[in-house]
């Protein structure tokens, strides 16, 4: 057997590092090597084990005492957690991964198919859910009801009528798996599989709970609290685990899935982490200067409009915008100044307007001062 690395490295912390510091490093890599992220990855699969085994020392403080003392042969039986399996690692740091509930963003993840790890996991459950600009950009926690099997409460799970009516299945003594040795050109081999008559449940149930006709789950409606962080764009995932569908007769539940759909608002627009919004101002308050009220993501804010604005003007609210995911960085609101040109004009309208037409001041003259609007665009960009 290969030697084993020190704890302290497979984690990547100093010696004197704290619980805290221990359990946030474990917590980083088991999401970059989850299964969920790795599938089919052996060497992925390894150092996830090799990470729950030295946080499984590290974590419990006489063991970690007797580690830091003795190292590996104090673990006794040839080392520390030897050989955790993935169902060990899942209900016994599960937790790990659902800090506030997220799994993090693990798009659109499978199900962890248990397939010859001894592992049942239920399915997952996706489920569309609609915020508004302002809820995706600031956060928001939304209780929604999810529709999910889960355990039958009449059997708590096993679906036999009774305790006496589950029998350990004789064909694997219970492992729900079976050994085949077969011989090869290069001596005998020895393999493994799921075991046909119970298929891996290790268990037979020989009378039906009636509740849920042996299944062991029941659909239920569960309200749950979902918490979306500021920053969600339409499109994106969250992952909640353990609230997805319970698998038949034991197990643990698959993943609630929850795909954002950002609505439209009626007046903003989201432009990555910026607002953007049109005004529009009549000539007259653009030449004469104004103060208006704009829609902000958080409430109406008061600008004021300086005399002889131009259409085209972009103007800028700092950090009105949207927050990003992964930092504190906030996004701008930008104002787009367009100035409105009547349409249709009344005659007292027109005879008032026919008398500016000639007049010095209402000529255009932009001058050499006078900013494109391409330059305008490009400098807040
Ligand atoms: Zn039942
Ligand atoms: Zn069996």
């Amino acid at each position: 057997m290969a030697q084993k690395r020190d704890y302290y490295e497979v984690l990547g912390v100093g010696r004197n590092a704290t619980a805290d510091e221990i359990k946030k490093a474990y917590r980083q890599l088991a999401i970059k090597y989850h299964p969920d992220k790795n599938p089919n990855d052996a060497s992925a699969e390894d150092k996830f084990k090799e990470g729950a085994e030295a946080y499984e020392v590290l974590s419990t403080p006489e063991k970690k005492a007797r580690y830091d003392q003795y190292g590996h042969q104090a673990m006794g039986g040839g080392g520390g957690g030897g050989g955790m399996n993935m169902d060990d690692i899942f209900s016994q740091f599960g937790d790990i991964f659902s800090g506030g509930g997220f799994e993090g963003f693990f798009g659109g993840s499978g199900n962890r198919s248990g397939g010859g790890r001894g592992m049942r996991q239920g399915s997952n459950l996706r489920i569309k859910l609609k915020v508004t600009l302002e809820e995706a950009a600031l956060g928001v926690e939304k209780k929604i009801k999810v529709k999910r099997n889960n355990s039958c409460k009449t059997c708590n799970g096993s679906g036999a009528k009774n305790s006496s009516a589950v029998q350990n299945c004789s064909n694997c003594n219970g492992s729900g798996q079976v050994r085949r040795v077969t011989n090869t050109i290069l001596g005998q081999m020895m393999s493994t599989s799921t075991c046909p008559v119970c298929q891996g449940e290790g268990k037979i149930v020989k009378e039906k709970c009636t509740t849920c006709h042996g299944e062991g789950v029941t659909p239920e409606e569960e309200v749950i609290s979902i918490k979306i962080p500021a920053g969600v764009a339409d499109g994106m995932q969250l992952s909640m685990s353990g609230k997805g569908n319970m698998p038949p007769r034991g197990g643990m539940a698959g993943d609630l899935i929850i795909v954002i759909e950002e609505e439209e608002h009626e007046s903003l627009k989201r432009d990555g982490s910026n607002i953007v919004f049109d005004l529009y101002i009549s000539f007259v308050d653009a030449a004469l200067g104004t103060s208006v009220e704009v829609p902000t993501i958080d409430g109406k804010v008061k600008i004021k409009i300086e005399p002889g604005t131009q259409s085209g003007k972009i103007l800028r609210l700092k950090d009105k915008g949207v927050k990003d995911l992964n930092s504190y960085q906030k996004g701008d609101q930008l104002i787009y100044v367009n100035v409105w040109t009547p349409k249709v004009l009344t005659p007292l309208e027109k005879e008032t307007l026919e008398k500016l037409r000639t007049a010095p001041n209402f000529q255009p003259n932009p001058g050499k001062g006078e900013k494109s609007f391409f330059e305008k665009v490009k400098e807040f960009f």
